[in-house]
């Protein structure tokens, strides 16, 4: 174990020191212990005391306190701007839907509050004077890597299916393995999922996809990924029988994941973008051939969100990334505008950067070349940027306004004109110059 001594931020400390003077016992919990010994900061920093939430809320009288979840326990105090979570010591009572407990009863056992939670590596209380308190030796696990139910996985996933998918996202987030009996019940037990909302599934599922492990994770358990997306099971083993491809769809889908940027939008287009193939193949004397793939990847991609319920501003933009995602590229400046004109300058990038993970997960006897290639087509976009180049109407020297005080009509025919006038500035044939741009509007006029 790296460093044994955790320094919470201070306000962190005046929560804990708040409730250990009002005669409380006061930790911080769960996964920011977890973080902090692994040396990563903590995003959020949880605390668990035996004082009741009403006593928590008197003991906080004098700070902003958000009754989260009162009747399990919950209660958030802001300090010094900083939102904390304060649970009270917790034993969840019968889970008959495999999602929440019926009841919580609180407990004056910090023990017992740690058995409750999923895996050892997130069951560990600490506090700066009383030092790391590791019932279940999370500490052990973090030190061999490895995610372990605390107590009997088969029980504590019938209480909770979301852990099942909760134990591959850590796996994949924290780069870790998932220890035999746990991984065995991850597999038996999977369909408990369906009792599992999709919000939750899809918060999940999309950390997950944004870990460093996700190709492994994925590749030990597809079975449980099409458990949550049966839409993408086809892919599973599917030879692509071509000489561009090194992998079947599936393990280049996953490899594809691997090499785009950890961000939620790039990584379900990755997972997605070949959806389609294994129902558009054919063959032929040169092999096997996808054609109209992405149209088809599209569409499961839109019912794959969609049973996700994820939001809208993902669901268009992993949509639009698929659909565009095998446009033949062919390195021209000129090219590269009309992508940003259409896509806008974010999508673009986007594109550019599934683009270069697609073919670095291709057969290796093209890779190098087409990820300079691909390289090189993100340098010119950082290029373009630089210079401001025009591409885009709003980047266009001239107005509507402009045009309207020329004479030309206010509606349709302003819009036809800026669009025909950005057109011949990225096809170079005009200057993005205001005066020779107006000379040209009276020329046509
Ligand atoms: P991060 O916030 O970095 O995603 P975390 O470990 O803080 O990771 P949260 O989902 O914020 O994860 O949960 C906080 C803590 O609550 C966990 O560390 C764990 O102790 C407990 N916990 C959360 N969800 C569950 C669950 N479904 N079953 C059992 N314990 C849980
Ligand atoms: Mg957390």
């Amino acid at each position: 174990m790296t460093n044994l001594q955790i320094s919470p931020p201070a306000p962190v400390q005046t929560a804990l020191d708040t409730l250990c003077n009002a005669g409380y016992e006061a930790y911080i919990v769960g996964g920011c212990v977890r973080d902090a010994l692994r040396g990563t900061a903590p995003h959020d920093w949880d605390c668990t005391t035996n004082a009741k939430p009403d006593e928590i809320c008197a003991c906080f009288r004098d700070f902003h306190v958000i009754e989260t979840g009162l009747q399990h326990g919950t209660v958030t105090v802001v300090i010094g701007h900083m939102p904390i979570e304060i649970t009270t010591y917790r034993i969840d009572g019968v889970y008959a839907d495999h999602r929440r407990p019926d009841t919580v009863t609180f407990t004056d056992s910090l023990t017992d509050d740690l058995a409750r939670r999923d895996f050892t590596v997130n069951a560990m209380a600490y506090h700066p004077d009383r030092g790391l308190i590791d019932p279940y030796h999370g500490a052990d696990d973090l030190h061999t890597k490895i995610i372990r139910c605390v107590g009997s996985p088969r029980d504590r996933f019938d209480e909770d299916g979301l852990r099942i998918l909760r134990a591959m996202r850590f796996a994949s987030v924290l780069d870790f393995t998932i220890e035999e009996g746990t991984a065995n019940a991850v597999h038996a037990q999977k369909t408990l999922l369906h009792h599992i909302s999709a919000e939750r599934i899809d918060t999940e599922l999309t950390k997950l996809l944004c870990g460093i492990g996700a190709e492994h994770v994925l590749t030990d358990f597809a079975d449980v990924l099409f458990t949550v997306l049966p839409e993408l099971e086809p892919m599973h083993g599917f030879d692509q029988c071509n000489p561009h491809h090194d992998y079947d769809v599936y393990a280049h889908t996953l490899k594809t994941v691997a090499a785009c940027p950890p961000e939620p939008v790039l990584r379900w287009a990755a997972l997605l973008h070949d959806s389609g193939k294994p129902h558009t193949f054919t063959t032929d004397e040169h092999g096997g051939h996808f054609y109209g793939h992405a149209v088809v990847s599209k569409e499961i991609a839109g019912r794959a969100l969609k049973a996700m319920k994820c939001d809208r501003r993902r669901y268009d933009r992993v949509l639009l990334l698929v659909d565009q995602h095998d446009l033949v590229m062919n390195g021209t400046e000129k090219q590269l505008k009309r992508i940003v004109r259409k896509l806008g300058d974010e999508a673009a990038e986007q594109l550019l950067l599934l683009h270069k993970a697609d073919v670095t997960a291709q057969a290796a006897c093209h890779r190098a070349q087409r990820i300079e290639e691909s390289d090189r087509l993100l340098a010119m976009l950082e290029k373009l940027r630089e210079e401001d180049a025009c591409m885009s109407l709003k980047q266009l020297a001239v107005t509507g306004g402009d045009l309207m005080s020329l004479g030309i009509p206010q509606g349709k025919a302003v819009g036809e004109m800026l669009n025909a006038l950005l057109e011949a500035v990225i096809d170079g044939a005009l200057p993005n110059e205001r005066a020779a741009l107006l000379d040209y509007v009276k020329s046509c006029l």
